[in-house]
């Protein structure tokens, strides 16, 4: 597989851009491997990646039942930050953020990371409080944070309705300038590609149906495209954890599968130039390079694995965005779409070895696993290679919801739909 370089663009441009090769092999499936990773994601992927640089483990398949990018890494709205209140979050995807800091060079393709700032809008004087108290811990971790008085945030956000009649007044806000957006899709295929130059077999269209088992431990997987047999099997399905983990036989988990939506305009020129959260409910928005609006907000509010939802949420996110941005009342939606998220009980993920000899877990996203990629995968292939954690996915386990140690950073409980 050639290198990406000016180089490489200019002969292939002068030759008609006959002679790129794919991107990764199509790959079949062997009878063995040292790893099986259930699931091509970008979690599976960035896994199957770091086995393969970090610890020398290539002889490793990622097995995916549609194509690279089909699941929520391919749906999600792309906001990757670390402001989180709680040390164990911040570590963990501080350290995901200085991945993503270096994320296009270490895989040689362009990941399209813009560091554009989340700012988190607050509209009350305890909201703006709570604000404060998270951007000082996040500054304790050495971690950027700056509190932001609305002169300033309309200063920076024009358009947004930052006056005392708006619907609900904006009295500051919290800002992030190292976060931003990605392009999902690439760090698919970045992760993929780096995986399948390492020596990776990445295998789609290859449904996980059932386990193997040699005693009480899991020895392969029984796909849609015959056995495969393996000393480890990693499972990174998001949300089908849950029916992925029944056929190996756990049939209780702190992980609900819920849809979530996405929403993206028609083009607009240029105006937003931040990710921005509403305080008062569940929104989210930020521009995209090609000028959409991209946006969302809470779950549909069920149990579901289609990926689409219902009309409610539509009209919610839409009065969201109103009560900010009321210029936009006659900006046309182009499309929308939903995925299926793995909601834990306490909005932390699990990134563990078990709950069977011979497999491993990684789940429980929620709405902020997209941002997690690099950490994740970094992580899960720490603890799959020594059968032990990373000090970073150290407090990740799935005992702590039996032992009490939960890490519920928005001290919701253990409401997985409000996380
Ligand atoms: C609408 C939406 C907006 C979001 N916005 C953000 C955001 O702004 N920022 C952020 O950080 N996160 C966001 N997220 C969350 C983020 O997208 C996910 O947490 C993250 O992508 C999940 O990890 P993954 O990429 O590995 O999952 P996925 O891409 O879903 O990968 C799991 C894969 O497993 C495969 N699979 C399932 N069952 C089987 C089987 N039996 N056999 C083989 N393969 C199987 C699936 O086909 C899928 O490709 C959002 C999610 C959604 C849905």
């Amino acid at each position: 597989m050639r290198e990406y370089s000016a180089f490489s663009l200019l002969r292939n441009a002068l030759s008609g851009n006959r002679d790129w090769r794919p991107v990764w092999r199509k790959a079949a499936p062997r009878p063995a491997y040292d790893v099986v990773v259930v699931g091509g994601g970008g979690h599976g992927l960035a896994t199957a990646y770091y086995l393969a640089r970090q610890h020398g483990i290539t002889d490793v398949a990622v097995v995916e039942k549609g194509w690279l990018g089909s699941g929520n890494v391919g749906r999600n709205t792309t906001a990757v930050r670390s402001n989180y209140l709680l040390p164990e979050n911040q570590r963990f995807y501080e350290h995901s953020m200085k991945m993503w800091e270096g994320l296009s060079h270490e895989l040689n393709y362009n990941v399209m990371f813009s560091q554009r700032g989340c700012l988190n809008l607050a509209h009350t004087p305890a909201q703006l409080d709570e604000f404060a108290r998270r951007g000082n811990a996040m500054r304790h971790e050495g971690i950027d944070a700056e509190l932001m008085t609305v002169g300033r945030i309309a200063r920076e956000v024009p358009g947004l309705d930052t006056s005392a009649s708006a619907r609900f007044p904006i009295v500051g806000g919290l800002m992030q300038r190292r976060a931003g957006t990605a392009r999902h899709d690439a760090v698919a295929w970045g992760y993929a590609r780096g995986a399948d130059r390492l020596g990776v077999d990445i295998i789609e269209n290859c449904e996980v149906t059932g386990f193997r088992r040699e005693g009480e431990r899991i020895a392969g997987v029984v796909t849609t495209r015959g056995d495969i047999r393996a000393r480890k099997v990693a499972v990174a399905v998001a949300g089908h954890t849950g029916e992925v983990m029944r056929r190996a036989g756990v049939d209780r988990l702190p992980i609900e599968s819920q849809v979530l939506q996405a929403f993206v305009s028609e083009s607009l020129k240029p105006f937003l130039h931040t990710v921005i959260t509403f305080g008062m409910g569940h929104f989210y928005m930020a521009q995209s390079d090609k000028g959409g609006l991209i946006y969302g907000g809470g779950l549909d509010g069920y149990n579901s694995y289609a990926q689409r939802g219902n009309l409610p949420i539509v009209e919610e996110v839409t009065a969201e965005m109103l009560a900010l941005f009321p210029g936009l009342a006659r900006v046309r939606l182009l499309r929308s779409w939903g995925g299926t998220t793995d909601m834990s009980m306490d909005g932390s993920p699990i990134i563990t070895c078990g709950p069977l000899p011979g497999l491993y877990l990684n789940c429980g996203w929620c709405y902020g696993g997209f941002k997690a990629t690099p950490a994740s995968g970094l992580c899960f292939a720490h603890t799959i290679a020594r059968d032990e954690p990373h000090p970073l996915n150290a407090p990740f386990t799935l005992d702590r919801f039996h032992r009490g140690t939960v890490i519920d950073d928005k001290g919701q409980g253990a409401t997985p739909n409000l996380h």
